[in-house]
């Protein structure tokens, strides 16, 4: 278990920066997410935390230690990668012990080890198992279980249940996210799945075009985003062009009460679709298509402006295409994502 360090670090390739003056701490035990489209350097940025890239500039410390030059064998890391497959050779108990082997371990202790584990992951009866005959989530398990067994300072997990069907991939996020708060074991997990990452991770990092673009806890990132790259891609915001005043935020076609506000003058708002309150309000939108999530109805409506909203309601309002509705926003529940 470690504390991990990234300071200052670029990775080139040819002229692109990959990953563009990224510096992130983990602390120890946290599992940190990192999340954002494709392309925009979340592999690149785990492989160089492990070792398999070196950075261009910059610093990558373990507790303290540099080990921007160490090779990945000599950093003690775990890895469970969607390519990094088992070794289909050896029995699942085998592939367990492997690491431990590589690392000098007795038999006696290794085999205890993996017998703990595979305990641990609910898998014990597949100790004799040839890793071809298992299924998807069974393997991504006993590949868990070889990547803890050399009892890593650091677990790196990229993207470890994409295949998986939507039913296993929810039950794995709920045993995984236990199994990783139990172990205590210092996390770093790349997915481009942010719900994954919003149910699993006690901070997540969300990175574009290379660049760390907000990093805080799960609510932090949802109910504060810092910019609108991330209320757009973390959940669903609505961007809406306003004017703050000291007493009111005007947004040309509607004005609402906003006192305690911070600042003023031109200014991007974020607003989730479930703060809108249907009913009295000085906002009117026209109602374009109505979706049915279940518990939930999504609007589409346009506002007075011509600008498209999305509006969350329960599904007990009466809301159909064609409607004129009329909402409401506290304050509070709006957040500034630019000027
Ligand atoms: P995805 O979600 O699609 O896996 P990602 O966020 O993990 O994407 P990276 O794989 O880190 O993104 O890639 C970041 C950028 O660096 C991309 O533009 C990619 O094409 C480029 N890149 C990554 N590895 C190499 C390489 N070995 N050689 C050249 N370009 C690379």
């Amino acid at each position: 278990m470690s504390e991990i360090s990234l300071e200052h670090v670029t990775k080139r390739f040819d002229s692109t920066a990959a990953v563009d003056d990224l510096s992130l701490s983990i602390e120890d035990g946290e599992v940190m997410g990192i999340v954002g489209p494709s392309g925009c350097g979340k592999t690149t940025t785990l492989r160089l935390t492990a070792g398999f890239e070196t950075p261009d500039e910059g610093v990558i410390a373990y507790d303290g230690d540099d080990v921007t030059h160490v090779p990945p064998e000599n950093r003690n890391v775990g890895l469970v990668f969607q390519s990094y497959a088992l070794f289909d050779t050896m029995s699942v108990l085998k592939n367990v012990t492997f690491g431990p082997r590589m690392h000098g371990v007795g038999k006696a202790e290794r085999r205890e080890r993996a017998r703990q584990l595979l305990d641990l992951l609910d898998i014990s009866e597949l100790a004799d198992r040839d890793p071809t005959t298992l299924s998807g989530g069974q393997q991504q398990r006993v590949g868990l279980a070889r990547a803890l067994a050399i009892k890593p300072r650091l677990l790196l997990l990229d993207e470890p249940m994409t295949g998986l069907d939507a039913k296993l991939k929810q039950n794995l996020r709920k045993e995984l996210g236990d199994l990783l708060d139990d172990l205590g074991v210092t996390t770093l997990y790349v997915t481009h799945d942010q719900e994954q990452a919003m149910s699993m991770c006690d901070r997540i990092a969300v990175m574009n075009d290379g660049v760390l673009e907000q990093v805080g806890t799960p609510t932090d990132i949802y109910e504060s985003p810092a910019n609108a790259f991330v209320a757009n891609f973390i959940g669903t915001s609505n961007l809406l062009k306003a004017t703050v005043t000291p007493a009111a935020i005007d947004f040309g076609f509607a004005e609402i009460d906003a006192p305690e506000f911070p600042g003023t003058g031109p200014a991007t708002l974020a607003v989730r679709p479930d703060d809108f309150r249907l009913g009295a309000g000085p906002i009117e939108a026209h109602v374009e298509n109505v979706f049915y999530l279940g518990e939930r109805v999504q609007a589409i409506a346009t506002l007075a402006d011509g600008s498209e909203i999305t509006v969350e309601a329960s599904r007990h309002e009466d809301v159909a295409p064609g409607d004129r509705i009329t909402l409401d926003i506290d304050a509070e529940h709006l957040h500034r994502v630019s000027r």
